[in-house]
């Protein structure tokens, strides 16, 4: 594929205006690290406290919520939706009236599905087309985050999250499927309203790459998964370990990012998250509550993110990678230590996190 005529390649075939729209990939030459760019983002508009220019937060009144009815607001139809859990009243259950959870089109995307996802020179440097798709998985109630839901409605969002997976993985040109959530401003949510999102894009993004092939080098080098040598000795140690049930286990991790980061594994090995089997639902929407409620219960009201890291939609259970939930509390902010070096520093040890997170519920009392 490479063309000979090196010059030729190598020459920009027109310099970037700055103030055109650009959505592309570029590649870091040095680390490798691929960036998006995204200009588009720029039009969406700020809820909260980014949106101020004091800094203060601004409360959004619920009848200016572009999520209270999403498709009046201007959005399309909804991708897939589910009722509210309900008596299993069957006429209730197949109208779009109640709706519980839906999935949209994120109305200021970040990636575009109608751009080729081609690799292109430019210059020294590497990008690729922004092709992608970007979702965002809404629920029903303005007020109601997800650790104020109840575990089977818990398990809607998570049914969702799975339902558009599936969907996006068969399209051959998705690498990557991330599906996060942000609660609050400082966690980069625009809109107070809780909601989640779904990326799906042609790459493996950095974080996830590393994670990926960090795990693959040890099972290469130990013929074990990382994650399941990992929990095995948490289990037996159970300092860091903050709540369990039948088929996940909630750990602070040993080399935190983050002041009370937390992980929630599968205890089973599993390295796709979209395969959870229905059984499981439940659990993982427990241990996902227990999670959130305990770290309010710790810190107060707090802004926090949390995202699924699972292997690439390319490949089908792997024995390398082991999906899990990762949650970060936004309460620290980085500092030039952080931002020079990579390294981050715990003020907060995480076995004194798990402790604290593990009596959270009798402190309250
Ligand atoms: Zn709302
Ligand atoms: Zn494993």
């Amino acid at each position: 594929m490479e063309k000979k005529n090196k010059a030729a390649k190598d020459a920009p075939k027109e310099k970037v205006p700055p103030s055109k729209l650009v959505a592309e990939f570029r590649r870091d030459m040095v680390s490798g690290d691929w960036v998006l760019v995204s200009s588009a983002r720029q039009s969406r508009p700020l809820f909260g406290a980014s949106a101020q220019k004091d800094g203060s937060a601004k409360i959004l009144l619920i009848k200016d919520c572009p999520f209270e009815d999403p498709q009046k607001s201007g959005n399309g139809d909804a991708l897939f939706w589910l009722p509210r859990p309900s008596d299993g009243k069957k006429e209730d259950c197949e109208k779009f009236d109640n709706w519980f959870v839906q999935v949209i089109q994120n109305k200021y995307p970040a990636v575009f599905k109608n751009i080729i996802p081609e690799y292109e020179n430019y210059g020294p440097f590497k990008k690729q087309g922004g092709f992608g798709f970007h979702e965002v998985v809404v629920t029903r109630d303005h007020d109601r985050p997800i650790e104020k839901m109840e575990i089977d409605e818990i398990s809607l969002v998570f049914r969702a999250y799975q339902q558009r997976y599936r969907v996006l993985e068969k399209d051959e040109r998705v690498d990557y499927i991330l599906i996060y959530h942000n609660q609050g401003s400082l966690a980069g949510a625009s809109v107070m309203h809780p909601h989640s999102q779904i990326v799906a894009m042609p790459n493996i993004p950095p974080d996830i790459s590393r994670s990926i092939n960090g795990a693959l080098l040890y099972y290469e080098k130990e013929k074990k998964c990382v994650h399941c040598v990992m929990l095995e000795f948490e289990m037996k140690e159970k300092t860091r370990v903050v709540f369990e049930n039948e088929c996940f286990i909630t750990i602070a991790p040993f080399a935190s990012k983050v002041p009370y980061e937390l992980r929630i594994f599968p205890k089973q090995h599993a390295s796709d998250f979209e395969e959870t089997p229905d059984n499981c639902l439940a659990h993982l929407s427990e241990a996902l509550k227990d999670a959130l409620t305990r770290l309010s219960a710790v810190l107060g009201e707090h802004d926090y993110n949390f995202f699924i890291h699972t292997s690439s939609a390319r490949v089908d259970s792997v024995p390398y990678y082991h999906w899990h939930i990762e949650i970060f509390p936004r309460t620290y902010k980085w500092a030039g230590l952080e931002l020079g070096s990579g390294i981050e520093v715990l003020p907060i040890p995480p076995e004194q996190a798990a402790e604290n997170l593990r009596n959270a519920f009798k402190k309250a009392k």
